[in-house]
């Protein structure tokens, strides 16, 4: 049995046998807000989530099998000043092996998977544990062209090469960083949604085995035999499941209906004015699917589970849980 006091190191949790050095999961919130507004979806709502995930995970007894360090930084709209001097300077900066941050834009949710990686594997740990998912590839590919930024730039692109999440509140938007931005326009369920999904993100991160600290990353990659693996493809259906597929599966998947639109032309070709054209095009057509074959035969095609699905829990799940709800 562990004490509460001895499981909390400022504001890290411990696992058992945690050392300084051991991969933790970052969360990372901030708590300032932009003048002239009180901030309660940007971010109140990202410490009151953080704040009760932390009460969660002490008084339901449970003990991550890693660390998890919560991080409420300020002066985050002041150009990210606060997590920039926690790469720069912070103890613990090194140990970071995966980062989750919680961000608004708005004052209503689910929240989305704006930005992930570097790697895929933060997306795939998202796919499988995310009780409301919502991610888009596409939002990710939207987000670096927008007015916009968050800490997650400094932990995983400036300062770091930590692989996580950056998750954001993006509905009522016309909230954001307005005297408007109170708690009356926090829309209802954003926050009970927000915290069960964060609470089973912190369960499937704490647990995975890609969890490397700085150190072990920087070996990883310096291994030869090691190549970069490229994003996955993933997006959620209606809010209820995830669909996510590895760089490689989607170059097949998405080369499929170029065969099929060369299969249908070469047919049509052959009825209309006879054979002359159809050879050529039944080649091209082979050639195109011994490309895909081979490609699919590759060493890192396919190499996690094509589809991984979860469905939406029960809406009633929280109900008689003995304050699991957050
Ligand atoms: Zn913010």
């Amino acid at each position: 049995m562990i004490s509460k006091q001895k499981l909390i190191d400022q504001n890290r949790i411990s696992s058992v046998g945690a050392d300084e050095d051991s991969p933790a999961v970052l969360v990372n919130g901030h708590f300032d807000s932009a003048i002239g507004s009180p901030g309660a979806g940007d971010c109140a709502s990202c410490v009151a989530t953080m704040l009760e995930a932390v009460r969660l995970i002490i008084d339901s007894g449970w003990v991550p099998p890693r660390p998890i360090i919560f991080l409420f930084n300020g002066a985050e709209e002041l150009f990210m000043l606060a997590c920039h001097g926690f790469m720069k300077s912070h103890k613990w900066r090194s140990t970071i092996g995966a980062l989750i941050n919680i961000e608004s834009s708005g004052t209503g949710g689910p929240d989305l998977v704006c930005q992930s990686g570097p790697g895929p594997w933060p997306v795939e740990v998202y796919a499988k544990a995310a009780l409301y998912p919502m991610a888009n590839t596409i939002a990710q590919d939207i987000f670096p062209h927008i007015p916009g930024d968050t800490d997650y730039r400094m932990f995983s692109e400036d300062y770091g090469d930590i692989p996580g999440l950056d998750i954001i509140l993006l509905l009522e938007g016309y909230f954001y960083h307005t005297p408007y931005d109170v708690p009356e326009n926090i829309m209802p369920g954003s926050m009970q949604i927000r915290g069960e999904n964060l609470m089973a993100l912190l369960k499937a991160f704490s647990g995975s085995s890609n969890l490397l600290n700085a150190r072990d990353r920087a070996a990883l990659k310096s291994e030869a035999s090691v190549e970069v693996e490229r994003r996955a493809v993933f997006f959620d259906f209606l809010g209820r499941f995830m669909i996510y597929y590895s760089f490689n599966m989607a170059v097949v998947l998405h080369t499929l209906p170029l065969g099929f639109v060369l299969f249908i032309s070469s047919l049509a070709s052959y009825e209309s004015s006879g054979v002359h054209f159809f050879p050529q095009r039944i080649l091209l057509i082979v050639k195109v699917a011994k490309g895909i074959q081979d490609l699919a035969s590759s060493k890192h095609c396919c190499s996690v589970d094509p589809f991984l699905w979860k469905y939406r829990a029960s809406e009633a799940r929280c109900n008689g849980s003995g304050g699991s709800c957050v």
